[in-house]
């Protein structure tokens, strides 16, 4: 497997050898945002998308004087530099490093672009893919901006870890009403009487690039969506629910709660939009 390979501010060097100052904000106040990209065969999926989202996160935490054009240029390079072919891009700009540390924005601080790529074993993700996983409950202890791609994630990491030690694969978030919002680091859809649904974008939830992509795919696949909430106490009662995200793509969830989800088997309608992504990915590839 090639070593990761990493551009930070426009040089390109081993992942390993990238050094960040401790003045850094991101390092400091988590003050940054970041991109996952899943690159097939060398070409970056959903790429304008990516990049639209992330311009939209830069913007929402007034970060100024990125070239996101030179970001895009910078990220192809780096790809070609290492010969990568399925692999993933991680991507983060921060708002510099400066001394004294303060939390308003210090008016000369240079953003941190930095960028890297590593390959990408879909084994396991490949396999879950087949028979489904489980995930757990937890409270949402995130903020009001859930949808900027912040890379403040504590409250992710926290729920995360917890499904981790439940023996789960995610963890799927819940407000004091009950509402569920997203997972950790997946959207999610569901099925509940013949209907897709998922929860619409709201202050709660990041407008994942998987979900959009899910939502174009339901025509390809003749299925009907609609954006609606679900509530905790709910899920019981759903036939079908699965998880999506830029690596997991379209995932079966088997168990919530460590309850099976219907027969406990993937549904009809998640093989119908898995087998849609898949064609989705081989046209782009053709
Ligand atoms: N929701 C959260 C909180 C995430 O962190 C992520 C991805 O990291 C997603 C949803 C899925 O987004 P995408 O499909 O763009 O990977």
């Amino acid at each position: 497997m090639p070593a990761a390979l990493a551009n930070i501010n426009g040089q390109t060097m081993p992942l390993i050898d990238v050094k960040v100052s401790a003045l850094d904000r991101g390092f400091l106040f988590g003050d940054g945002v970041y991109e996952v990209l899943r690159v097939y065969c060398g070409k970056p999926w959903m790429e304008p998308e990516h990049f639209d989202r992330l311009i939209r996160s830069l913007a929402l935490i007034r970060i100024g004087g990125v070239d996101v054009d030179r970001l895009r240029r910078r990220m192809h390079k780096t790809i070609a530099a290492g010969g990568f072919g399925d692999c993933v891009v991680y991507m983060q700009v921060t708002r510099g490093a400066v001394y004294p540390r303060r939390h308003a924005f210090p008016a000369d601080a240079a953003p941190t672009e930095l960028l890297w790529v590593e390959d990408y074993d879909d084994t396991k993700t490949a396999q879950q893919r087949q028979v489904g996983v489980s995930v757990i409950s937890q409270p949402d202890l995130r903020w009001q901006r859930c949808g900027i791609k912040s890379t403040n994630l504590l409250a992710n990491v926290l729920a995360n870890q917890a499904a981790a030690e439940a023996g789960a694969a995610e963890a799927i978030l819940y407000l004091p009403d009950g509402t569920l919002t997203e997972a950790s680091h997946s959207s999610f859809f569901w099925v509940t009487h013949g209907n897709l649904c998922t929860t619409p974008h709201d202050a709660n939830i990041l407008p994942g690039i998987t979900r959009i992509e899910v939502l174009r795919l339901t025509e390809r696949a003749g299925v009907t969506v609609r954006e609606c909430f679900l509530k905790r106490d709910d899920v019981a009662a759903v036939a079908e629910f699965f998880l999506t995200g830029t690596t997991s793509e379209v995932l079966p969830v088997t168990r919530i709660d460590g309850r099976p989800v219907a027969n406990g088997h993937p549904g009809p309608v998640t093989r119908k939009l898995q087998a849609a992504h898949a064609e989705a990915v081989a046209e782009f590839l053709r």
